[in-house]
């Protein structure tokens, strides 16, 4: 009897053992660092998104229990520049030292203070290396696994910023209206003028002096579109639409997916396209 248990404890060490052994637990912030981590970690890492598919990571707070998946991982990563408060708090006094954590705006150095550093594609190939690098060196017998599909994705990413390049530099005009400030990178990066209603965090309301201006650019510029975002409610686009006839299309900061997209099998080099395809139809590609 005592050997039975001795024999099935062991069993039952090993088996624990090896699991925790086979595969990298890695937790992650938001959508657009799961889905890059997950193309370079692929299936030699057990993955967790904090903040769920479809919320609005400006103001997500998490719970005791995403807290303790946080301190049990190996490796934790998040984007930085302000976009998780919560996670530069909790870091200051984590109990786990054998806790990697990434900060991935601090990880490229990225310049200025818009936390949106996963809508510039040239932006997101320096996270996949740091991406690639943190794994490896938590895991560096999978090193040639990591390596292939960071190539193999960087290459994706790559053919992506070249098809907006491309696109863009045909359309006729420059400006475009958003909701949030998302895409002042993006607009930087390909050489485009975002006039966002209201500020960094999509809950901020505009003041009537705000809309006032954005009504006269609306109509200086000859702008036939403004977008709008999935996660956050359209009523402003709509009485600015009102207000100056434009029609409304969505421009979508990919910081969740909605569980449609899910279903449809959507991600973030998916919707950067539709974004190209709605910016394409604003702007005037010819
Ligand atoms: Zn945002």
């Amino acid at each position: 009897m005592i050997r039975v248990i001795v024999v099935s404890l062991v069993l039952l060490f090993l088996l624990t053992h090896s699991f925790a052994q086979n595969k990298l637990n890695v937790v992650v912030s938001f959508y657009p660092i799961y889905d890059f981590t997950k193309n370079i970690g692929g299936e030699k890492i057990n993955i967790i998104t904090l903040i769920p598919f479809g919320v609005e990571p400006h103001d997500w707070e998490p719970t005791p229990k995403d807290i303790s998946k946080i301190l049990n991982a190996d490796l934790f990563i998040y984007n930085g520049a302000g976009l998780e408060p919560w996670a530069e708090r909790l870091l200051k006094d984590a109990k786990n030292k054998n806790l990697i954590t990434i900060d991935m705006y601090k990880s490229i150095s990225a310049k200025g203070d818009d936390p949106h550093i996963w809508l510039d594609p040239v932006l997101v190939k320096s996270q996949l290396r740091v991406i690639r690098d943190a794994l490896i060196k938590l895991d560096p017998k999978n090193r040639l696994y990591y390596e292939v599909n960071y190539k193999s994705y960087l290459k994706k990413v790559e053919t992506l910023d070249k098809e907006i390049k491309d696109t863009l530099s045909r359309c006729k005009k420059r400006v475009f209206v958003t909701s949030h400030n998302a895409f002042s990178r993006f607009a930087s990066r390909y050489g485009l003028i975002q006039i966002p209603v209201t500020g960094i965090s999509p809950e901020a309301e505009p003041n009537p002096r705000d809309l006032v201006e954005v009504t006269k650019i609306i109509k200086e510029n000859k702008i036939g579109y403004i977008f709008t975002e999935p996660l956050i409610s359209p009523k402003l686009a709509e009485s600015i639409s009102r207000e100056t006839g434009v029609k409304i299309l969505l421009l979508d900061p990919i910081e969740g997916l909605s569980k449609d997209d899910v279903k449809a099998g959507k991600d973030y080099l998916s919707k950067m396209r539709e974004n190209l395809g709605n910016l394409k139809l604003a702007l005037g590609y010819e």
